[in-house]
């Protein structure tokens, strides 16, 4: 497979006149354009330094700059390494300590706080800070030099360390192959029908799979185009519907579209594709979508150590609730919790995966990476779900979030589905707290629906007969809206801390 970088090359000889970034201004950027400013970042990295294998850490605001820094730190043979630009100090010393990068890009306001990492540790080199602002300015483009660098890799390099999202616990540094990122986007190209007549609209953020290597690797290898959004703004959105063909989102976008009584069909009649992931698409967003614009959503699921793993068709039905088959090349199989054999379809367990998609391993944790591979090559995902007879799989929840009730196994999907059903009801999530005799029980936190005004009597009541006793909520909690992070993702771990106490 060619590199992310070398398919761009490609693509710039092919189309230099052809916009590649549409902006919110008006204005367009070309490939021949962009290209100069990779260039130039290219020189600047090598001028700081940066060797091959070197991390490039960045945290800096979405701009094509931004962008053009992800394709100059390959070019160069480094390692692209984005950080969620809401990182305090603290987080980021964490980070920066983790990956010892040899360059931090970060906008100018922040460059003083870092000054003092430059020393550098016994062995390993000093930083260079370098800035770089919202609209493109900052010393990563003050220089005059450019670079035609343009690395030959080999497919096992390393070519980015992108952090998960710490759903879960701390969060660890994917190690990802240029080969990884290269099937990957081929893959979802193939799937997906995408091609150079597409226009997508691009408002995710750039520090995430999603956002980078979804959206805008597949546009750079594809040769489209992208309607470039600093992040989600339903206006923004439902201005550029009418010239774009795709949408790619997480599931909080549909949620707020549909709040929007501009969204119609007529408004998304240039559209062919919309997709949604990062978190579970609401069942009854998916058939309000479908209702409104007359598009099926299409669902897909994936992760930051693998990238996409399974989507729903594109031609054919895309069922709510479901994420799909695997995409080309990708095995996707389900195990036992315990013994860790092969379970038959229908039966829930932990989700492996295999394929050129899977990561290299966590960034200096041996252990870990081990602990998480099976002999075969298949890596355990830490999620729990299970494959139905026409080979789909539906994701049941996090292991992690699992609940173990007097012993029993309660998935929280099963729960929160029945929950959300229930029409005084916008949404739910389904957590297991300590409990003195069950060891954990399990309490439900409900969104209210507009004008809704659920309690625990209506919560229960409506599950009553519909569910074993154990299954059952011992406590519901009303809340205005469930924490979320960027992704869209439910903080179970937040709520578990919040609600803790309820039965001790
Ligand atoms: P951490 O691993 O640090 O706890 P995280 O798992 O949230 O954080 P990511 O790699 O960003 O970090 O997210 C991947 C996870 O997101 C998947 O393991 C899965 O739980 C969830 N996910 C992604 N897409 C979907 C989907 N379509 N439906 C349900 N869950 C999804
Ligand atoms: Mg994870």
């Amino acid at each position: 497979v060619t590199p992310i970088h070398r398919s761009f090359d490609a693509q710039v000889a092919r189309r230099p006149e052809q916009a590649l970034f549409h902006l919110p201004d008006g204005t367009a950027i070309s490939y021949g354009a962009f290209e100069h400013t990779v260039r130039r970042v290219a020189a600047t990295l090598l001028a700081d330094g940066v060797e091959r294998g070197d991390r490039v850490a960045a945290q800096v605001p979405k701009s094509p700059e931004a962008l053009a820094l992800y394709l100059a730190t390959l070019r160069v043979g480094g390692v692209y390494l984005p950080l969620n630009t809401a990182y305090t100090g603290a987080e980021m010393d964490y980070f920066l300590d983790d990956a010892a990068p040899r360059v931090l890009v970060c906008a100018p306001d922040r460059a003083a706080e870092h000054a003092e990492r430059t020393a550098g540790r016994a062995g390993e080199p000093g930083l260079v800070v370098e800035t770089l602002d919202a609209s493109g300015g900052g010393s990563l483009l003050a220089g005059e030099e450019t670079s035609d660098v343009s690395a030959e890799v080999a497919e096992d390099e390393p070519a980015a360390i992108l952090y998960t999202s710490g759903t879960t616990g701390r969060s660890k540094g994917a190690v990802l192959t240029h080969g990884n990122l290269a099937s990957n986007c081929a893959a979802l190209l193939e799937a997906w029908r995408f091609t150079a007549e597409d226009r997508l609209i691009h408002a995710l953020p750039i520090f995430h799979i999603h956002g980078l290597f979804v959206a805008a690797n597949m546009t750079l290898v594809a040769g489209a185009a992208m309607d470039w959004l600093p992040g989600f703004d339903a206006e923004a959105i439902l201005e550029r519907l009418p010239s774009a063909t795709v949408l790619m989102g997480v599931p909080t976008f549909y949620t707020r579209l549909l709040a929007d009584e501009r969204l119609t069909a007529a408004a998304c009649a240039s559209m062919r594709l919309f997709v949604s992931g990062s978190a579970p698409l609401l069942a009854a967003d998916h058939e309000a979508f479908a209702e409104r614009t007359g598009h099926a959503i299409l669902e897909r699921y994936g992760m930051t150590e693998t990238g996409m793993n399974t989507t729903n068709p594109y031609d054919g039905a895309r069922r709510p609730g479901t994420v799909g088959v695997p995409f080309p090349g990708v095995e996707i199989r389900v195990t036992d919790r315990e013994s860790g054999e092969v379970l038959p379809d229908g039966e829930v367990g932990l989700v492996e995966v295999r394929g050129p998609n899977v990561f290299a391993g966590y960034w200096r944790m041996p252990e870990k990476t081990a602990a998480e591979f099976r002999e075969n090559g298949f890596f355990i995902t830490g999620d729990l779900g299970r494959i139905d007879e026409q080979g789909s799989l539906t994701i049941v929840g996090r292991d992690k979030d699992m609940v173990i009730s007097g012993g029993y196994n309660v998935y929280p999907k099963e729960i929160e589905e029945l929950v959300d059903a229930q029409s005084d009801v916008a949404e739910s999530a389904v957590i297991g707290v300590p409990h003195p005799d069950f060891g954990e029980t399990v309490v439900a936190v409900v969104v209210p629906a507009a004008g809704g005004s659920p309690s625990e009597g209506s919560v229960v009541g409506a599950l009553e007969g519909r569910l074993a006793r154990f299954k059952q909520p011992r406590a519901v909690r009303v809340v205005e809206a469930l924490p979320r992070n960027v992704m869209g993702k439910v903080q179970k771990a937040e709520l578990r801390t919040r609600f803790a106490e309820l039965f001790t």
